[in-house]
């Protein structure tokens, strides 16, 4: 990964994470929680009933998988302030990244493999890594799945449902064909409201709901 952390700028966040949970915890525009995973968290009183307190040894002690976070690919304006940039990754730049992932034998993994490793020890493959993107900005469809075809790579892509179909972001379509493709389709919430002030209805608005649309157009014409 040394190599890779040169070509990777302050635009992406970079997480050797060894919890899972830790990992979907990460922030993106605001520091929020982005996945369906909290509403399990949120509806418990305490986080700790959801993981055995005996696993929590075993699961820290496991070999780290970096997990890359990306949001918005394309380059940089001159009006794109320095915070703006933590968060946008130039097109060339993503493309040598790929590049340098695929050429270096790394594999991508999914959740569910990351999951079964960190909980009961599955094997991953040689050099794993998980390629997640959030936000549901356009160009994740446009670009970075295509550079993820064109290596063998599947992703995690963590939808904000109020962005669908907009200027500048994926539409349904494009979601239902990421997940038929393989990839992870993820619910980051319905928005950007601060998870910490959710109260009352929020929790549905923000977490319930949004995740049964994209259950409805992933699961859409699926036979199963
Ligand atoms: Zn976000």
């Amino acid at each position: 990964m040394k190599n890779l952390l040169k070509l990777i700028p302050q635009s992406i966040c970079l997480f050797l994470s060894t919890v899972l949970l830790a990992a979907l915890y990460t922030a993106c525009d605001s520091g929020l929680p982005i996945t369906a995973v909290h509403t399990s968290i949120a509806n418990s009183t305490n986080a700790e009933e959801l993981v055995p307190k005996s696993s929590n040894i075993s699961v820290s002690q496991r070999t780290q998988v970096p997990v890359l976070c990306y949001h918005q690919i394309r380059d940089w304006r001159s009006s794109d302030s320095k915070t703006a940039k933590d968060y946008i990754v130039p097109v060339n730049n993503f493309h040598e990244q790929m590049k340098f992932l695929a050429d270096n034998g790394y594999h991508t993994i999914l959740p569910d493999q990351l999951y079964d490793y960190l909980q009961t020890g599955t094997p991953l493959p040689s050099k794993p890594v998980m390629i997640s993107f959030d936000d549901t900005r356009a160009e994740q469809y446009t670009i970075a799945n295509e550079d993820l075809n064109k290596y063998g790579f599947k992703g995690v892509y963590f939808i904000m449902t109020v962005s669908l179909g907009r200027p500048g972001y994926m539409t349904s379509e494009e979601v239902k064909q990421l997940s038929d493709e393989g990839n992870i389709i993820g619910s980051h919430t319905w928005d950007h409201n601060n998870v910490k002030k959710y109260s009352g209805n929020d929790w549905m608005i923000q977490i319930d709901k949004p995740s049964l649309q994209l259950e409805k157009i992933t699961w859409i014409n699926n036979s199963f």
